[in-house]
């Protein structure tokens, strides 16, 4: 049984302000006040994990340790079946130093090339992950995992969401999610998925 959040303030431990707003958003309803780590000042952690989990763990217990709050955390990415399941954790450095995505998303097709996976939507498998670490400051944690399957797409598509959206296309649709509206994408997201297994389990 997941342990109830029943406290006033939560700190999301982002220092991206985008992040901060959605989830601000998604729990607007059960009326907690929402900080994030940039506005407080806290440093963020080095992701030196090997699996979302640990990172979103390590991000989330940094936050209450420093803050003495109640934290979430989100850590996620892009996992290419063919590719061994790169870049995985390590979505976000294979933007690079200047975080373009458009560099990590030719990076994939280069390497789906170089290893003659053929152009099937079943040979060029993707997931998204995302899993949501909610700390309390006695150090309890919860862990949530929301995945979208779908394929790699070639050329990218689509100007709408972020990061490998344009190159990403859900199972069961022939838009990418970077075609899809907010919503849209929310609906059946990795992120989308996660935060509503959260909510039942800790918000309601
Ligand atoms: P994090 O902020 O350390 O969790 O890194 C997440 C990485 O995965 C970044 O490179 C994002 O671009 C990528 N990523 C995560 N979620 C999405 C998504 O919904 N669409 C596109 N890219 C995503």
């Amino acid at each position: 049984m997941a342990r109830r959040f029943a406290l006033p303030k939560l700190v999301v431990a982002t220092h991206n302000r985008g992040k901060a707003g959605e989830i601000a958003t998604m729990l607007s309803p059960f009326g907690v006040d929402i900080v994030s780590a940039g506005e407080l000042g806290l440093p963020a952690p080095d992701e030196t994990g090997t699996t979302f989990e640990d990172n979103a763990t390590l991000k989330a217990l940094a936050a209450t340790r420093a803050s003495g709050l109640p934290a979430l955390a989100d850590d996620s990415g892009l996992s290419v079946h063919a590719l061994d399941h790169q870049p995985g954790v390590y979505s976000a450095d294979w933007e690079g130093p200047t975080r373009d995505a458009i560099v990590a998303m030719r990076r994939i097709q280069d390497e789906l090339a170089k290893r003659g996976v053929p152009d099937t939507t079943t040979a060029r498998a993707a997931t998204f992950h995302c899993v949501l670490a909610l700390a309390w400051p006695d150090e309890h944690l919860e862990l949530f995992h929301g995945t979208c399957d779908g394929s790699i797409v070639w050329p990218p598509r689509g100007s709408g969401g972020h990061g490998y959206d344009p190159c990403f296309q859900p199972e069961g649709d022939t838009r990418t999610t970077a075609q899809m509206s907010d919503a849209e994408k929310n609906a059946i997201s990795h992120r989308g998925r996660a935060f509503r297994m959260m909510v039942e389990a800790c918000f309601r």
